[in-house]
């Protein structure tokens, strides 16, 4: 037994909850009329996802409610509970990706509730589901919701009545190919949406593609103005270090120039400072005084020597006077010595008399001797010799002290002029020192210049190294440390034609609107990351695309020959069934091709739109005819059958159905209602016939049915308006259903 349990619980006018078992072959439900039999058929379409409340004979799905009566109260929801024996693990859905439903369990419980508000809720075993996996579940075991298993009261002929397209419906779901539907409708939703993602991502790339292109035209300008400024850097790098370089050379060597030239400054400084303080002329004129005194000196000498001369003279003058008179008198005047001695103390008393006064005085003597007698003299001439001799030596003194005295005229003389060559010598020297003075002072101011100039080179270095860190970055600035002591041989033309070239490429670079433009490439690399996402995803799906469209090929092909043989299959038991309900005749299902009315789609001007994309297949479809004709009868018309005849090629063919493809349940609410006594008894026999593959619920009023059945239960309306549930024996039933 597949079916298992019924539970209801405030459904239509099961207030109470009421616990159906199906632990038989076959089930009647029996009772009066509007006790509420066709309520618990109704329970089983509702619990398998039912969604046509008309078939429910209600208008919304707050009327599957117990509206409440006198004694009970109105509900506020209604339940079902249905359960199946899945030992056989009989529910086996094929592994679908988006399905992952429990269903490794002895019992399956399907269960739905519906509130008040029309809000309806699907478990399995308890958990929540969604409806479609309640459709799919129950289409697995072969019933589904469009009721080929569940055969409502006055439905019993619906096969017969519908439209050939219907038919075809209710048989492929009756040949347990609805899940193929299923799976063909998911496939072709999916492949709507999968077109409408190619079609999105699609729209989204040729969106991006004028930006990429504007971006990447951007990004060029921004790899171009990068490579200036790599280039700068370089340029930067040779420029700062090599400047740099030249700077600290030129100032070690103007320092060291500078520090030269201080020291020869000093050293001249100090010799014009020596020279500056000249004696020579003071001793030139203190040796000039020297000369004069000893050239007066001399003079005197000469002098002294002089009256010493004439002394002599006269001392000589009186030794020859004196010899004179002795040897011949004659003509001599004797003078005493006394005489000669007063006058030469007269003589020399006067100092300053010169030699003629001298003369005159002695002329005048001598007349004075003459006019005197002739005196006898007697003259002693050693005294005048001694006087001689004494005033001789004096002379000879003299002379040694003029030749001494003009001895040292001639040593200062020479050592005036020795002083003299040496004032020229200085003078020289201090004019010279003088002149290297002003040739250093002028050579030290070009160096202070040099200086002044290197620093505003150092300063402009400084700026240029700012500038430099600006538009290359903080790594031309660790050169500064990094290339201090290097020495680089560069020129100033080379420096200066580097410079220039730096400028140049600033200019350039400034042109382009400067270096960075981080942002953009960051935009740039994103935009096309994003857009090779796409490529890959419109790639991934149009090949989805292509697997969906092969898959629902397949499933097409396989639910075409499926159905194909499975109304073979019928046809054959449908053949045998009616020959057996009509003693004859002959029935059969004819599968046919209905043009479809394709709806006209019309453009915003109301004008048809001619589709090239849908083939002709699509506007065709395939339905089933039913052709029977009756024994001794020539009506081959469905619609001239009597309702009775209606009824049993009905069950033929529902039977048939059941045959070829078992239900694990079938329900029937009062499909023998037409059957007259004969007919009846067939009825339950095939009822029975059936039994042995498919458990069957009925709803009877039929005596023969009642008969067949295992178990009966009777459902009444009790005295609150609320149906109630007893289960009861054959001969209660019959009692019961009147
Ligand atoms: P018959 O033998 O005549 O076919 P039945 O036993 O099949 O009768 P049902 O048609 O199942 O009877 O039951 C109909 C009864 O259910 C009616 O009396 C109706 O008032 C009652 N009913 C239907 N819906 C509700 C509801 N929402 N609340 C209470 N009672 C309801």
């Amino acid at each position: 037994m597949t079916l298992k349990r019924l539970e209801m619980h405030g459904f239509k006018s099961f207030a109470k909850k009421v616990v159906f078992d199906f632990s038989a072959p076959v089930t009647a439900i029996v009772g009066p009329n509007g006790s509420g039999k066709s309520n618990v058929v109704e329970a089983i379409r509702f619990v398998l996802g039912e969604q046509s409340t008309k078939s429910m004979r209600s208008k919304t799905g707050a009327d599957l409610i117990f509206k409440g009566s006198k004694q009970i109260g109105k509900m506020n929801r209604a339940s079902v509970a249905i359960t199946f024996d899945n030992t056989k693990r009989i529910f086996n859905l094929p592994a679908m990706d988006d399905q992952n439903l429990p269903l490794d369990f002895d019992e399956i419980t399907i269960s739905r509730e519906v509130h008040m508000d029309g809000g309806n809720k699907y478990s399995l075993n308890g958990n929540e589901v969604r409806l479609k996996d309640v459709h799919e579940l129950i289409a697995s075991v072969n019933i589904g919701s469009s009721g080929h298993h569940i055969i409502s009261q006055g439905e019993a002929d619906r096969l017969l009545n519908s439209k050939p397209a219907e038919r075809r419906e209710m048989l492929e779901e009756s040949l347990g190919l609805k899940l193929y539907h299923y799976r063909i409708k998911d496939a072709e939703r999916k492949l709507e949406k999968t077109r409408e993602h190619v079609r999105e991502a699609e729209s989204l790339r040729r969106e991006l593609a004028p930006h990429i292109k504007f971006l990447k035209k951007q990004v060029e300008k921004i790899e171009k103005a990068r490579e200036l400024e790599i280039a700068l850097a370089d340029l930067y790098t040779n420029y700062l270090v090599q400047e740099q370089s030249l700077l600290a050379r030129k100032k070690f060597e103007t320092d060291s120039a500078l520090q030269k030239l201080t020291n020869e400054l000093s050293h001249v400084e100090e010799k014009l400072k020596q020279l500056g303080s000249d004696e020579s002329e003071d001793q030139v004129k203190q040796e000039e005084s020297v000369l004069v005194s000893i050239r007066n000196h001399i003079r005197e000498l000469s002098r002294t020597r002089d009256d010493l001369g004439r002394q002599i003279g006269r001392v000589e003058g009186m030794i020859e006077s004196a010899t004179r008179i002795i040897p011949a008198r004659q003509g001599v005047v004797s003078v005493t010595i006394s005489e000669i001695e007063t006058l030469i103390s007269e003589l020399e008393s006067d100092a300053s008399i010169s030699v003629s006064e001298i003369i005159k005085k002695l002329k005048l003597y001598i007349v004075d001797k003459k006019g005197s007698p002739q005196t006898q003299i007697s003259v002693d001439t050693s005294e005048f010799e001694t006087t001689k001799r004494e005033l001789e030596s004096q002379i000879a003194g003299l002379d040694a002290e003029i030749a001494k005295q003009e001895q040292e005229i001639v040593s200062v003389e020479n050592k005036m002029a020795e002083t003299r060559a040496m004032h020229l010598d200085r003078e020289r020297g201090f004019y010279e020192a003088q002149a290297q003075r002003s040739d250093i002072v002028s050579r030290r101011n070009i160096l202070e210049n040099t200086t002044n100039e290197l620093k505003n080179r150092a300063e402009n270095l400084r700026d240029e190294y700012g500038h430099a860190e600006n538009l290359v970055g903080s790594s031309v600035v660790d050169l500064k440390n990094k290339f201090l002591n290097e020495q680089v041989a560069i020129d100033e033309q080379g420096l200066r034609t580097m410079h220039h070239e730096i400028e140049r490429v600033k200019i350039r670079l400034e042109d382009m609107g400067g270096g960075g433009g981080g942002d953009i490439m960051q935009e740039f690399d994103e935009t096309v990351t994003r857009d090779q996402f796409l490529e890959k995803e419109i790639t991934d799906l149009t090949n989805a695309l292509m697997t969906l469209e092969s898959t629902i090929k397949d499933l097409k092909e396989k639910l075409g020959s499926e159905f194909k043989n499975g109304i073979t299959k019928i046809n054959k038991e449908f053949d045998i069934f009616f020959k057996l309900m009509f003693g004859g005749g002959d029935a059969k299902l004819d599968v046919v091709t209905i043009e479809k009315r394709k709806k006209k789609e019309l453009d915003e001007e109301g004008n048809e739109i001619i589709s090239d994309e849908e083939d002709d297949q699509e506007e065709k479809e395939q339905g089933i005819d039913i052709d029977v004709s009756l024994p001794r009868k020539k009506v081959k018309d469905l619609d001239m059958l009597s309702g009775g005849e209606r009824s049993l090629t009905s069950i033929a063919l529902l039977f048939a159905l059941s045959q070829v493809n078992p239900p694990p349940f079938l329900v029937l609410d009062e499909t023998d209602a037409a059957l007259d006594e004969v007919n009846s008894q067939k009825y339950g026999d095939m009822i029975e016939n059936l039994a042995k593959q498919t458990q069957l619920v009925v709803v009877t009023h039929n005596r023969e049915t009642m008969s067949r059945a295992d178990i009966l239960y009777g459902v009444t309306l009790g005295s609150d308006d609320a149906s109630t549930l007893l289960s009861i024996r054959f001969e209660e039933a019959v009692k019961v259903a009147k």
